[in-house]
């Protein structure tokens, strides 16, 4: 009964995107098909670049996916942040609730909020990353993925170890979630919940403890148990895939042509 209610729901889920649904395979076979392409005409370069700032292998992993990471935050938060201030009847009718934003329930409160999610998001993503990988990569505790030309995956070997990422991403975020649902570790979770009305900007907002938890350890599950088999171009991907997913789901719009909400059960704000 249970399994019959799901896939009806399933189902018509998928009917009410309509044309939304082809936009959103249009965009995920451009991206596989794209990011091969795009790394075969620019990885030599980047390797160029690499060899002559004489970065190490870690540096320049660590270098490209912060600067990756913040460029992607700053390009969807500012798009998102148009969207909200402008709010465009087409735009709206996607909200995925009918409550009124929250910066037009209590203005000067929002901007408590907005400063001190920016502080969050900052420590998060920029000071915590740098205190894990450091002392991982002292003691060589990981292993370093392929980078050279040759090994640049094909659009088949992108989509399959994205597809892998995704699932250890999943099932690790699946019980991390629900153990930091325990009271005795719901002190560090309740802060996440704080918005209660989700948009763009608090896709990374959470206690370090959670983040470090939650957010930094289950996507490295995936190139962890890939290692060498894995490429950067696809490691990088999978990241940028990665951030880009929890920006939309936080976002406060489901939009019908987000490439996120092609595979099944997959949910948002
Ligand atoms: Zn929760």
């Amino acid at each position: 009964m249970f399994k019959h209610k799901l896939l009806i729901s399933e189902a018509n889920r998928y009917l009410k995107k309509g044309s939304g649904l082809l936009i959103a395979l249009f965009i995920t076979i451009l991206f596989f098909i794209g990011v091969p392409m795009i790394a075969h005409k620019f990885w030599p370069l980047i390797l160029g670049g690499k060899a002559a700032l004489q970065l190490s292998y870690s540096s320049f992993f660590l270098i490209w996916s912060l600067t990756q990471h913040n460029l992607l935050t700053l390009v969807c938060n500012t798009v998102y942040f148009v969207l909200y201030a402008y709010e465009f009847p087409a735009i709206e009718k996607y909200k995925a609730n009918k409550d009124t934003w929250p910066w037009k329930k209590d203005p000067a409160a929002w901007r408590g909020v907005l400063l001190k999610s920016l502080k969050v998001y900052f420590l998060n993503t920029n000071v915590l990353p740098v205190l894990v990988y450091a002392p991982l990569t002292y003691f060589e505790a990981i292993s370093h993925h392929a980078e050279t030309i040759e090994a640049i995956p094909s659009p088949v070997q992108l989509l399959v170890q994205l597809l892998f990422c995704m699932i250890c991403d999943d099932f690790c975020f699946y019980w991390l979630h629900r153990l930091v649902h325990l009271p005795v570790l719901y002190r560090f979770h309740k802060m996440h919940h704080e918005h209660a009305d989700s948009i763009s900007i608090t896709a990374e907002y959470a206690h370090p403890f959670e983040f470090l938890l939650g957010g930094l350890l289950p996507p490295a599950i995936g190139p962890a148990i890939l290692g060498h088999r894995m490429h950067l171009v696809s490691v990088f991907a999978w990241y940028l895939v990665r951030v880009g997913e929890a920006i939309d789901q936080h976002s406060g719009y489901e939009f019908p042509f987000s490439p996120y909400r092609l595979l099944p059960m997959s949910g948002g704000s």
